[in-house]
């Protein structure tokens, strides 16, 4: 039994390794530093109001100056999948 439960903590200690690991610039990553509009430069807020359902659950930004959406990391989102 004993010998069942270490294998589920070097397990878990695993995943947690990749998902930490793999985590990088991905959808699941904090972006702290300013982004700027990848269209007109304009410097995007800090804290923000979501606009819509996708900013809400992954964050991104849609700018005041030009009305384009981007994503958390400042890059330019296509509609279009
Ligand atoms: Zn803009």
């Amino acid at each position: 039994m004993s010998q069942i439960s270490l294998f589920t903590i070097i397990i878990s200690a695993l995943i947690a390794f990749f998902i930490v690991k793999s985590r990088g610039k991905s959808k699941w990553g904090v972006h702290l530093k300013g982004v700027r509009c990848p269209k007109c430069n304009e410097k995007q807020p800090f804290i923000r109001v979501p606009k819509n359902e996708r900013e809400a659950l992954w964050g991104g930004y849609t700018c005041n100056n030009c009305n384009t959406e981007m994503d958390k990391y400042g890059q330019l989102l296509d509609d279009k999948p």
